[in-house]
């Protein structure tokens, strides 16, 4: 069965973008490349490679302490990507953007800054059992350090949050909620406006893990009333090695800086130091200055695009791939969720995940192999590693297509 029409959207032009990403436009093992990996790295647009390449030719010099013209120049973009981050997830100021150099930091931030500074012996994290380690280990750090407990949230056979076990859990008043908005090992999307309610009833901060939803969904920070939220670069298409941590202007107002030296003060004697305001407090040194103006030119392509079509596309993409999985006995998905963002994980019977992902790729097909660093996840599911197609806004139905007659291929080498 294979559906030829891209037309799903009408404001979404499918074959355009699809020429904006160079890398797309490439023979792998002799074969087009069908690009299924979106959710480890997504490709770059033309827009983005172009304005790093324009930043580094011209206007590299370092931001905020230069008065000559190359420094003024780069602390111009440098800064304006701020604002259009915060445009993005709809900040209430740039003040609340802090660069990192990826979610993984951004995490880690939170539990160093705002953790140590709060959390005490005997107290409750909850952490759900989905997270990418990012949002399990720099928590379980946490706990040692200050002997309190982290405790999992559970879900259920399809890969959704179970609620009432949730609830439970905030009758012992945890401190915070550490939890993914989309899951990237089964693309479950949480309730998180929801959740973040619950626990702000039961007094605990949410500390939200936006790697995986801020390049498939609009994303509202404000309507979600989330306290702070972690996503990647890379990952929305922009460069690697730049992220951002979005906070709480009180919150971060109050939280300890977690990192010394440049930038983050205001003046330094040796009887002390007067650190900077919001968000520098928390970028000591020369920041990654060409990756933030690409991230947000990224941003700015993602919300020019309008990330409403974006979702719309990825998920008529996604409902295609699930229609052929549902066709395939020797197939199993993890992650059934109904509400459920651009992953497909799966298992083909009696053939090693490694196998899959190394014979697709030698028909151009890239998908990626393993535990996806949600180590919980496959435990949950006994298996010890999956293969996950992840789609990306340049991912159409062909794309499904070029993936299910390579299973074919796959399931025909091991049937023999
Ligand atoms: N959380 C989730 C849900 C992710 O998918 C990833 C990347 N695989 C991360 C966190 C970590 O992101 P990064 O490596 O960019 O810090």
């Amino acid at each position: 069965m294979a559906i030829a029409s891209n037309k799903l959207n009408a404001d979404f032009d499918i074959d355009s973008i699809r020429g904006q990403f160079p890398a797309l436009d490439q023979k792998v093992h002799g074969h087009s490349l069908v690009y299924l990996d979106s959710g480890a790295s997504a490709q770059k647009p033309n827009v983005v490679i172009e304005a790093v390449d324009h930043y580094y030719r011209n206007d590299h010099s370092n931001v905020h302490r230069g008065v000559h013209t190359l420094s003024e120049r780069a602390t111009v973009k440098y800064d304006a990507s701020r604002v259009s981050i915060q445009k993005f997830v709809n900040a209430a100021s740039d003040r609340e953007i802090i660069y990192t150099s990826g979610t993984t930091e951004a995490l880690n931030l939170v539990a160093q800054s705002w953790g140590r500074a709060n959390i005490k012996e005997g107290d409750d994290l909850l952490v759900s059992e989905m997270e990418h380690h990012s949002n399990i280990v720099p928590w379980q750090m946490l706990a040692a350090e200050k002997s309190a407990t982290v405790r999992k949230i559970p879900m259920d056979q399809d890969g959704v949050l179970d609620m009432q076990a949730f609830k439970k859990l905030l009758e012992g008043k945890p401190r915070v909620v550490a939890i993914t908005h989309v899951a990237n090992a089964l693309g479950t999307v949480n309730p998180l406006a929801e959740i973040v309610r619950l626990a702000h009833d039961a007094g605990a901060i949410v500390v939200a893990d936006g790697a995986q939803s801020t390049p498939h969904m609009s994303v509202d920070v404000q309507a979600l009333d989330v306290d702070f939220y972690a996503f990647s670069g890379h990952k929305i298409y922009g460069p690697t090695g730049i992220g951002v941590l979005y906070g709480k202007e009180s919150l971060l107002d109050a939280m300890p800086p977690w990192q010394g030296g440049g930038d983050m003060i205001k003046s330094v004697t040796f009887d002390g130091t007067i650190y900077n305001d919001l968000p520098f407090k928390f970028e000591a040194g020369t920041p990654n200055i060409a990756d933030a103006i690409g991230m947000g030119v990224a941003a700015d392509y993602l919300l020019d695009i309008g990330l409403e079509a974006v979702a719309a596309h990825e998920h008529s993409v996604l409902s295609y791939a699930l229609s052929r999985a549902a066709e395939r006995s020797e197939m199993t998905v993890f992650g059934n969720a109904p509400d459920k963002a651009g992953i497909l994980s799966f298992a083909l019977e009696g053939v090693h995940p490694h196998d899959i992902g190394t014979m697709l790729d030698h028909q151009g097909v890239a998908v990626r192999t393993g535990h996806h660093c949600a180590q919980p996840v496959m435990q949950f599911f006994g298996v010890p590693a999956t293969t996950r197609a992840s789609l990306g806004i340049y991912n159409n139905r062909q794309d499904i297509d070029r993936l299910f007659d390579g299973i074919d291929e796959v399931m025909k080498m091991f049937r023999r």
